[in-house]
Formats: structure tokens, sequence, C-alpha cells
């Protein structure tokens, strides 16, 4: 077991930590999943903090794709604080990265299928174009993602 997930346990009794099979936090179960054989490598133990912060945050489901922006690089702050006390050090640009999955995201989303100028979002699955006045559906993401995907089309979202 992981000295850094026995730690955690210890100083936050409060959250639940239970092994599966992909790095994300879960508001309505109050519990931090994480992949047991992640937690021997170094972005393995970042994103376990990236997800102990979203938990220290209380995030909720977010209510639009900004927000869930603002909750990614929030937990990312939160992560940095307790790498410092942890003595773990995360790579900044890991972090620029898994933002720019988000920033990417985001921007295919709100890109208007019809004229491509940005729009914007005007429910959790309603995308309006103030140019052509398009409106398209798009799906509602759960999970936040800690890694990079190449393909930004098919990032289901949040972990
Ligand atoms: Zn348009
Ligand atoms: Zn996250």
């Amino acid at each position: 077991m992981s000295s850094l997930l026995t730690t955690l346990a210890k100083d936050f009794p409060n959250i639940a930590m239970v092994s599966s099979d992909s790095f994300y936090w879960s508001p309505r179960k109050k519990t931090v999943f994480y992949i047991d054989e992640k937690l021997s490598d170094t972005v393995g133990e970042w994103s376990l903090l990236h997800e102990i912060g979203h938990a220290l945050l209380e995030h909720q489901t977010y209510q639009t794709d900004f927000n869930l922006l603002q909750l990614e690089v929030m937990a990312w702050d939160k992560a940095q604080e307790l790498a410092k006390k942890y003595k773990v050090v995360i790579d900044p640009d890991h972090i620029q990265d898994c933002l720019d999955t988000y920033r990417d995201w985001l921007y295919q989303r709100s890109t208007c299928p019809t004229c491509t100028s940005c729009s914007l979002q005007i429910d959790s699955s309603t995308y309006r174009c103030f140019n052509c006045n398009t409106e398209w559906r798009v799906s509602r993401s759960r999970k936040c993602r800690t890694y990079r995907k190449k393909q930004t089309a098919k990032l289901p979202v949040m972990v």
C-alpha cells in the first residue's frame, strides 16, 4: 500500500478513499477513487492529491463547462498546497497539460458548428451562437481528468 495514501487516509478520516479503475472524486459518495497500481509512480501521487483537493474543497457537480475548468484550477491549487505539506513535488507542466485538456475541450464544445464563432453556454447541455443563432446540444460531462487525452473530441468529460 502506498505510504502517501496511508498518510492521507489517516490525516483526512472524513474522506473515503477507494481503489477503482480511474482517479476521480464523487461528490455524491464523498469518495476519492484511485488506481491502486498507479500510486507507486509520481504522476499517480499527483492525481491522488488532485482528487483529495476536490474533496477538501467539497466540489459539487458543476453547472457549466467553464465552471468545470474553474474547479479543475482550484483542485490543482489545493493539490500544490498538499504537495508542499507531504513533500511531493508536482511538475507545473503536468498541471498545465491537464488544464489544457479542459481548455481544448471547452473550446471545442463552445465553437459554433455552423459559423465557428465562439458561443455561449445557455444550460448544462446547450450552447447557442450569437452570430448565427445555431443551437447545439453537448453531452453532460461527469468526470474531470487529471491526465491529458489526445482525442479531445471524444473526451467524455470530468473526472
Ligand atoms: Zn454560429
Ligand atoms: Zn479534477
